[in-house]
């Protein structure tokens, strides 16, 4: 048996990913009085969780957190138990006075205050159809100060915890991928197999293993297996290929969430350089998203900017293709050579490669991401659409501006302008922020096994086996690897010590 081996190195908790999640365990577990090992696959640490915005959700009133927490589970629809809801609301609660604890701030961020002109649409209550009406909510994210002052919020977040990773001296391996988890006959969990300097070594945990391995927005054949939308890109970390995904079905976990992804429509750049894309927003009324057929097929000002997946996974049964994928933006030049249109704010392209979008958009128009029609028999060639199927569309598209009403998709008005030549034109893909799909678990952040016990010793947290299944209410992703990360830590630490085998 694995068990057997003798171990390269013995600790009390190990962690397997060093995001948000991993680092939270760790942090938590290592207060907690336990002896911890985090091993990061990469050579470079923080996952998504370093190129992330870390918004989080709070209710205005904190008496609001029951009514916060009977809208998360109607926005579930039953694909999670309410006591996790509840579990997550109350540790949600916790978290402005856990990150005062390390020294960082939340503040309450209004987008439509920091930048009017910014067009991607966030409603804070991301369902509002959905009961209880009185529900408000805010988004905060950790303030810029002198001990955190990274420009981007997760960025923020994640150099807070390394800092207090390595101020505890809690041992990081990068560069070691985890490739199991290792059970004894009484199917307890003793510690992983990792790869470490290209030899396979057993680590072998006295109290328990976190799992915090991120999810697979970079596993094409997960993602096309699970996932509506077919293709889907990412913004996000390229190390995040779902390696979890087997090692938890491999030691026995029933997996749950696997359909469910937060996605927006933006742009991956052509070659093999750019694994991730970028977030786009669109700032001047002058524009429109149209399908591979020419035709337009959504309020384009009303796109909640987590649900792309939702509008581009329809299937149509006539072309027998995803008619909506990829969709074109077309806009006009007061758009194209306006503000940047590619966000600057996130992403692995802007916060780990450094890429910052030209202020007007010059450096991505010569770089051919922004293409130019002077006509509409132009436009149609770009997109590849009949000419006087694209034609129609932007005749009834103007018609409407100037009436003043959009009769198709209810765009509001102030959102309406004609669009006129020259074109521009970019091609959308949805891209992921994060999947959810992974281990299930427990109000404990144990892992249930398919025989619906918890795994004795295998805890998980974070976007890998995520809470939200079924639709995404923005702004909860982040909040939750530190809750349940917090959890996974605490209920490591307190598991009894295994004897050893002898
Ligand atoms: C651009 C962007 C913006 C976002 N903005 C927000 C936001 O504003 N609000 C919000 O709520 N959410 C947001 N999200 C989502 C949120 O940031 C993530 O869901 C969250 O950070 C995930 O944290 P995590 O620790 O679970 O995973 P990650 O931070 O991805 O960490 C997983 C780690 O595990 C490592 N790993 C993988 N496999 C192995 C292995 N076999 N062995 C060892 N290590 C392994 C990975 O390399 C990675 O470092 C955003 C995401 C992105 C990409």
């Amino acid at each position: 048996m694995a068990s057997m081996i003798a171990p390269s190195r013995e600790v009390d908790v190990v962690v397997a990913g060093y995001g948000a999640a991993g680092g939270t365990a760790a942090l938590t577990a290592h207060d907690a009085g336990a002896e911890v090992l985090i091993l990061e696959k990469l050579d470079q640490p923080g996952g998504n969780s370093l190129v992330s915005s870390a918004m989080m959700i709070f209710p205005t009133d904190p008496s609001q957190a029951p009514r916060l927490a009977e809208y998360l589970h109607r926005v579930t629809c039953e694909t999670t138990d309410r006591s996790l809801i509840d579990t997550f609301v109350e540790g949600l609660m916790k978290n402005p006075e856990w990150f005062e604890s390390l020294g960082g701030e939340l503040e309450t961020y209004d987008y439509t205050k920091v930048d009017p002109t910014i067009s991607y649409y966030i409603p804070n209550k991301t369902f509002y159809a959905i009961p209880p009406m009185d529900l408000t909510l805010e988004l905060r994210h950790l303030k810029q100060t002198a001990r955190c002052p990274q420009p981007t919020g997760g960025a923020r977040v994640w150099h807070l915890l390394d800092g207090h990773i390595r101020k505890r001296g809690i041992p990081v391996w990068t560069g070691t991928p985890v490739l199991d988890v290792v059970r004894d006959r009484d199917g307890e969990v003793t510690g992983v197999m990792a790869l470490r300097n290209k030899e396979r070594v057993f680590i072998r945990a006295r109290r328990g293993v976190v799992l915090t391995c991120g999810g697979f927005e970079y596993n094409e054949a997960l993602k096309w297996q699970y996932l509506g939308p077919k293709p889907i890109g990412a913004l996000g970390s390229p190390g995040n290929t779902g390696d979890g995904i087997g090692i938890a079905i491999r030691a026995g976990a029933d997996l749950w969430h696997m359909y469910a992804e937060a996605s927006t429509l933006g742009f991956r750049p052509p070659g093999d350089e750019w694994q991730a894309g970028f977030a786009l927003t669109v700032r001047r009324p002058g524009f429109m998203y149209v399908d591979k057929l020419g035709q337009r097929f959504v309020n384009e000002a009303r796109l909640e900017a987590h649900n792309a997946g939702v509008a581009t996974a329809v299937f149509n049964l006539q072309t027998y293709d995803f008619s909506r994928i990829p969709a074109y933006l077309i806009m006009d030049g007061e758009n194209a050579h306006g503000k940047p249109l590619g966000m600057n704010i996130f992403s692995y392209n802007v916060v780990v490669k450094g890429y910052q979008w030209s202020a007007d958009n010059s450096k991505e128009i010569a770089a051919g991401w922004i293409k130019v029609a002077r006509s509409v028999a132009e436009l149609a060639r770009l997109i590849g659409t009949p000419e006087d199927a694209i034609g129609e569309t932007l005749m009834r598209y103007n018609s409407h501006c100037l009436a003043g009403v959009d009769p198709d998709f209810g765009r509001p008005i102030e959102t309406l302008k004609p669009i006129e030549p020259p074109y521009y034109v970019m091609v959308l893909h949805p891209l992921m922020y994060n999947t959810q799909g992974g281990p299930r678990r427990d109000c404990e952040a144990r892992v249930i096994g398919t025989d619906g016990r918890p795994i004795p010793r295998l805890f998980a947290a974070g976007e890998f086996g995520s809470i939200w299944g079924f639709r995404y209410q923005t702004s909860t992703n982040f909040s939750e690897t530190i809750v349940y990360g917090r959890l996974a830590g605490q209920n490591a630490a307190a598991a009894k010590v295994l004897v050893a085998a002898v």
